[in-house]
């Protein structure tokens, strides 16, 4: 597990480093990654946390990731332009 920082809103995040197990998903933050990697139709990959892969939409382009950013330590939303 490493520390970096989110794509979109730029918190700091964990990334699990190993195997995720699916029943200790979400389970305990402690011990389980804070972000995923995303892949884009375009073939881009962005690392984002749990609230920005909940704030942008279904189909997301690089420009609504560009647009998130952090509101409190649990959410994040797309910035209005
Ligand atoms: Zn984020």
């Amino acid at each position: 597990m490493s520390k970096t920082s989110c794509d979109g809103c730029g918190r700091t995040v964990t990334v699990s480093g190993g195997i995720a197990t699916l029943w200790s998903f979400g389970s305990d933050a402690g011990t389980v990654g804070t972000a995923i990697t995303l892949e884009l139709e375009d073939g881009s990959s962005h690392l984002l946390c749990y609230p920005c892969i909940e704030a942008i939409p279904d189909y997301p382009t690089v420009e609504d990731i560009e647009r998130l950013e952090q509101v409190d330590d649990e959410t994040s939303r797309l910035e209005t332009l």
